[in-house]
Order: C-alpha cells, then sequence, then structure tokens
C-alpha cells in the first residue's frame, strides 16, 4: 500500500531517527516527553541517543538490514546527521513517512548544490564558483580572491576549508584538499552572523524561531545570543522572510535551519543550510515555548505546528571538551555547581564518555528576563568556565 504520509501519528508511537549524535539525544527526550517511543540508528555503541533510546540499531546508514529493522519499529523517521546518505532515506521512504526528504538533505549535503538553490530562490549568497576541474581552476575570476575554498561535501565545524588570497595559494589549496569537488566563495567583510530555524508541516505550515545572533570560534559555534535588540530590525525581517523562501523553494518538511552573514554595509547575504536542527537552536529547550526539536517531533508526526513565542532574553554557550583540560593534561569537568548557582542557568550535556578539545559536550542556555539581566549572568558563567 501507498505510505500515507499525511496521517497524524499520535504519541504512543514509536518515532526513529538516522544518527545518535546530541541532536538525535535532544530529539529523543523531545519525543518521549511527549509520550512517543524512539528508536536510533547508529553504528555507536556508546552514542548519545543511542544510549537513552527504547531502541538502537546498531548498524552503519546505508546497511540495508539496518534501515530495514528501523523502519518495522517505527511509525516514522527523520535525520539529525547532515551526512545521511539520501539513499538510505529513500529506501525508508518506501514504506514510512520520511522528514526531511533525502531530496531536500542531498542539496544541503552539496556547497554546489545549494548556492544553487539559493539564486534559484532569489535569496542572495556570496559570490561563488564551482571546482571540479583543473580547466574550472583555471577559469575562476580574479574577482573572487581573496576567497575560501571549501569542499562541496563533507565540511563542517570549518572542517575542509582553506582561506586563499592569490591564484597561487588557491592552486596548492585545491590539491591540498584532493582536488574534490570544491566550492570558491569570495571573502565577504562579516559585520555579524545570525541564524534561522523553520519548521514545516507537510500541509505547508510554516513557523519561525526568532533570528540568533552567533559568534563562533575556530570555526565553531562558540555563543548564541536571543533577545530583542541584537540585531538590527531590517535584517531580521529580511533573514526570517529569506529563510522561509529556502524551505518553501525545497517543499521542506522538517526542521530547517538557515545560516546567514550581515555584512559591513548591512547586506544580508545567506551562508549554508543544515537539514535539522541547529547548534544556534538550542536555546529554544529553555527560553521558547516550544523548543526546535518539539518542531521536529510535530512536524515529523503532522501535529499543528504553532508560532513559537519567545518568553526569555537567552544566551546558549556552547561547551567544548576544551573547558575540561583548562588546568591540566587530566580530563576535569567544570565546575557545575558554581554555574547552577547563577540565575536561569541550565545545563544539557550530552552524555559523551570522553572529554575532548573541539569535541561539543554540551551547552548552557541562561535565561533571564531581559538582555541586561543574561548578559551579566553570561558574563559570570563565562568567568566560571575560564
Ligand atoms: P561550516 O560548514 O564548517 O559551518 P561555513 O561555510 O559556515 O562552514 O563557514 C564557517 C565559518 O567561516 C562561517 O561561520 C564564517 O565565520 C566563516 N566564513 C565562511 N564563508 C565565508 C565568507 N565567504 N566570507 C567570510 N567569512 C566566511
Ligand atoms: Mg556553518
Amino acid at each position: 500500500a501507498p505510505v500515507d504520509t499525511h496521517k497524524v501519528i499520535l504519541p504512543g508511537a514509536t518515532l526513529g531517527v538516522l544518527g545518535g549524535g546530541q541532536l538525535g539525544r535532544m530529539f529523543a527526550h523531545a519525543a518521549q516527553a511527549m509520550g512517543y517511543f524512539t528508536a536510533v540508528l547508529d553504528q555507536d555503541a556508546t552514542s548519545p541517543a543511542g544510549l537513552v533510546s527504547h531502541h538502537h540499531v546498531r548498524t552503519a546508514y546505508e546497511d540495508p538490514q539496518g534501515l530495514t529493522e528501523l523502519a518495522q519499529l517505527c511509525a516514522a523517521v527523520t535525520t539529525e546527521f547532515e551526512n545521511v546518505p539520501a539513499g538510505a532515506l529513500n529506501q525508508l521512504a518506501a514504506s514510512l513517512p520520511v522528514s526531511p526528504a533525502g531530496a531536500s538533505v542531498a542539496i544541503a549535503q552539496d556547497r554546489a548544490a545549494e548556492k544553487a538553490h539559493f539564486v534559484k530562490c532569489g535569496v542572495p549568497c556570496a559570490p561563488y564558483a564551482v571546482i571540479e576541474s583543473p580547466e574550472q581552476l583555471a577559469a575562476v575570476n580574479d574577482a573572487l580572491l581573496p576567497g575560501i575554498l571549501k569542499t562541496a561535501r563533507m565540511g563542517y565545524d570549518g572542517k575542509g576549508q582553506i582561506r586563499v588570497k592569490t591564484r597561487a595559494e588557491l592552486v596548492a589549496g585545491w590539491q591540498e584538499l584532493g582536488r574534490v569537488a570544491c566550492v570558491l566563495e569570495k571573502m565577504l567583510p562579516l559585520a555579524h552572523e545570525c541564524s534561522v530555524i523553520v519548521a514545516r508541516g507537510r500541509d505547508g505550515t510554516i513557523v519561525n524561531l526568532p533570528v540568533q545572533r552567533n559568534l563562533h570560534r575556530d570555526g565553531i559555534l562558540a555563543v548564541t545570543e536571543v533577545y530583542e535588540g541584537n540585531l538590527p530590525a531590517t535584517q531580521v525581517e529580511q533573514a526570517i522572510t529569506a529563510a522561509k523562501s529556502v524551505a518553501i523553494g525545497l517543499d521542506y518538511v522538517g526542521v530547517l535551519c538557515v545560516e546567514f552573514f550581515v555584512l559591513d554595509n548591512g547586506q544580508l547575504v545567506v551562508n549554508e543550510i543544515a537539514p535539522r536542527p541547529h547548534n544556534s537552536g538550542h536555546y529554544s529547550q529553555n527560553a521558547m515555548d516550544v523548543s526546535q526539536f518539539e518542531l521536529q517531533v510535530r512536524s515529523m508526526t503532522n501535529l499543528p505546528l504553532v508560532q513559537p513565542r519567545q518568553h526569555s532574553a537567552t544566551i546558549m554557550l556552547n561547551l567544548l571538551g576544551d573547558l575540561w583540560f583548562k588546568d591540566s593534561d587530566t580530563a576535569q569537568a567544570p565546575a557545575w555547581d558554581q554555574i547552577l548557582a547563577l540565575p536561569g542557568c541550565h545545563l544539557h550535556l550530552y552524555g559523551k564518555v570522553d572529554a575532548k578539545r573541539a569535541r561539543k559536550m554540551g551547552h548552557l542556555n541562561i535565561t533571564a528576563a531581559t538582555p541586561e539581566q543574561v548578559r551579566a549572568t553570561a558574563l559570570k558563567a563565562a568567568g566560571i568556565l575560564g
């Protein structure tokens, strides 16, 4: 029988997620809070989501048997890992509702396809060229330099990127990246970075979280701030409109994060998309009346998507493994008791067995009644973290 993708899947059913990382773990928590059972597909026996889920299928994403087992357990499936092969999503979609669709995920996995999609939606992005051959490399316009050479696939947290100032550096950079398919982007003068999370249902309903202002350190998200006045009002409007056009253009179902640059001249430029909840949306767990993970549950089950409301000013601090190695080479957890003595601090740890430098171990959501108060608490928390 054809898959009924529009059926409402009520609590009591089992929801599946491809990928066992922290995003899958927080999805599982949200689903379980609403009375769903959860199943995770991830090879790793100690994956953060596998540890908290009712079912854990321990195979590779491409394993047809693992996918069949997941399909038998679940009423619907979503993904938390960007690089799940689209083929795996398509195999599952033959027997149960899957969101987002393989076709949407495939676009988000490939920077060249992603940029072509932005152009198609009429949303401005950085000037760029696709480099897949020595001929395309030679034909690159000088106007794109200085630029950033990025592998088209598999990049994350600033990995797979080389900054190039000259043609010679460009040629050497492509060599260094293994002559794989790349995108060269013009280096833009950034005033801010921001992102917007939208959730879209199968019926076309679309809701959004407020615009998040993001600070990165060494290519990894460090801080997200969401409160009145965190960004100029015109860019806030534009970012929400642009994020919705990108989602509608994909006929997207599920939670989508759209990342933007705000340039020195105030222009808004789209950077990239993530077809899943995003690190910059974690504040929604404590500062919104509906979190990005609950939006993921609601969109995959065809439950109503209601516009989320922010009830607190908020700052999220990412907790990287580096914090465990402040004073010595043996891992030592930060002073959580001191942090949690501060008002409005909400600790989220992902249950990862080993702390490692640059590894995302957790995050701290800080909430307060006003931007001033939340900034003051964040400064104190950062002081304790060191
Ligand atoms: P990732 O997939 O690793 O997140 P991004 O494309 O978002 O890769 O790049 C990581 C960071 O590098 C961005 O958040 C931004 O700070 C910087 N960056 C990327 N592209 C540009 C650009 N064209 N101009 C200026 N800075 C950039
Ligand atoms: Mg990014």
